[in-house]
């Protein structure tokens, strides 16, 4: 495994060290409008601002919600993304070792997490990330650092030390096969370029490639050097632009 000093937010503040003063955080996008000459953005407070192209990063269905006036193909092609919210849904941080089991495995010492099968379905599992033995950072703390999605098992309320919900996209047949592909025929339209998982493939590096080839689209530079990884980028942006993507 691979870490940062100071972690992964270091890195960040390193990429976007040129134009930080031009990210806006804290402010959600309640409505985009698209007209011939640019892009007006309302954000959560109700300021506009005009813009020559947008590029929308976050789900299709949060998409379709801000989109003002959407054609229809991009209404279906929106709505037709399935999310499921069952596997992994509810999140709890703590340090409440109970859930795991006390047996000769050892799981609090040695294992990187812990799977407790519950129904028939493969999905029907509770997981407790052991965070202390994937992460250095983690190693350090006093009591166990435990992330537990779906869990079955009661965790002590004194012991919680934050409640998240989360959301997965349905990789289903249709999505795969059929919107995938029909994305392309409205990535640039009206101004307006998509990107996520519902483009490509539900991992975090292909939602930051997605990212990188919408970028790139509006003439960024792609801006890393491994061979390799370049070649899968550009393998990427052709599954999400057709032959209309610039290759690295
Ligand atoms: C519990 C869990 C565990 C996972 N584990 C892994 C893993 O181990 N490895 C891996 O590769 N992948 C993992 N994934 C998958 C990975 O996290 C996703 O594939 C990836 O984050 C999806 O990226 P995205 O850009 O499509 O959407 P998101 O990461 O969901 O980003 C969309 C963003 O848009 C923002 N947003 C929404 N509406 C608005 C608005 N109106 N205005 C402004 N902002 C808005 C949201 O707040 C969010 O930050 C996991 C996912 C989950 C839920």
């Amino acid at each position: 495994m691979r870490t940062w000093d100071q972690g992964t937010r270091r890195k960040y503040v390193e990429m976007t060290a040129a134009f930080s003063d031009r990210i806006w955080l804290d402010r959600p996008v309640r409505k985009i409008r698209r007209s011939a000459s640019g892009v007006e953005v309302e954000d959560g407070g109700g300021t506009r601002h005009a813009f020559d192209d947008v590029i929308v990063a976050c789900n299709a269905n949060q998409t379709l919600m801000i989109l003002d006036r959407p054609t229809f193909m991009k209404r279906w092609l929106l709505s037709s993304v399935r999310y499921e919210s069952e596997l992994h849904n509810h999140t709890v941080v703590h340090s409440d070792a109970s859930v795991l089991p006390d047996d000769e495995v050892r799981p609090l010492a040695t294992r990187s997490n812990h799977i407790g099968q519950y129904g028939a379905r493969s999905d029907n599992c509770g997981v407790t990330h052991i965070m202390h033995n994937r992460q250095p950072l983690a190693k350090r703390s006093a009591r166990p650092c435990l992330v537990t999605g779906n869990t079955v098992s009661r965790i002590d309320e004194h012991k919680i030390v934050k409640r998240w919900w989360f959301r997965h996209i349905v990789h289903d047949v249709r999505h795969v096969a059929v919107l995938i592909h029909l994305f392309r025929l409205v990535q640039g339209r009206r101004r307006t370029w998509y990107c996520g998982a519902h483009k490509l493939i539900n991992s975090q590096e292909t939602c930051f490639v997605t990212r990188l080839a919408a970028a790139r689209q509006l003439g960024a530079d792609y801006p890393f050097k491994d061979p390799e990884a370049r070649k899968w980028f550009s393998f990427c942006g052709r599954m999400m632009f057709g032959w209309r993507f610039r290759k690295a």
